[in-house]
């Protein structure tokens, strides 16, 4: 008999299922918002209600152009799989929250080495009050994420005037209400 998962394993799995639902051509992603030992919500990247989402459209923008990960979200018409288990959630039952996260990547089945969230859904996460977010990634197993960390290296991007973390500088010259 196979060994009893851990609560890790165990809500990881959960979502691994969650995540086959995905309608993104380019990979699925699959969350489980747990709080209390109880699941409060799920999401997988989706397009939106009664929007086309790209695998019946045949075609994902953001996969056709090979955009690198952290960019162009807009291309793709999904809405992530964080977001849509917040979305599904008040924040009275996200607060305080662990969400757990897989993604796969579509063609190969595999888990994706991009198993983290993206900076859009870090903020989400940080606004959602989640304690903390497990995600897991083919090369590291299990990982733990802390989204106080995320506050702070979106600090220090801003302290570095720039907009994003590992974004590159953005020119403020200008936006100073010049008539021009
Ligand atoms: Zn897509
Ligand atoms: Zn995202």
């Amino acid at each position: 008999m196979p060994a009893r998962p851990s609560k890790d394993e165990y809500y990881l799995n959960i979502a691994r299922e969650v995540c086959r639902r995905g309608t993104c051509l380019r990979r699925l992603y699959g969350a489980v918002i747990v709080k209390d030992d109880q699941i409060i919500s799920t999401g997988y990247a989706g397009a939106p209600r009664g929007v086309v989402n790209c695998v019946d459209l045949g075609r994902c923008l953001r996969q056709e152009m090979a955009v690198p990960p952290g960019q162009r979200y807009e291309l793709c018409r999904s809405v992530h799989a964080e977001m849509n288990a917040v979305i599904h959630a008040s924040r009275a039952q996200t607060l305080g929250a662990v969400m757990y996260l897989v993604g796969i990547e579509k063609d190969s089945g595999q888990l994706t080495s991009y198993s983290e969230p993206c900076l859009l859904c870090r903020r989400v996460i940080i606004n959602a009050g989640i304690a903390k977010v497990v995600a897991l990634n083919p090369d590291k197993g299990i990982v733990h994420l802390d989204p106080e960390e995320w506050i702070a290296e979106e600090n220090q991007a801003a302290a570095k005037g720039v907009g994003m973390p590992g974004a590159p500088p953005v020119a403020l010259t200008g936006m100073e209400g010049s008539e021009s």
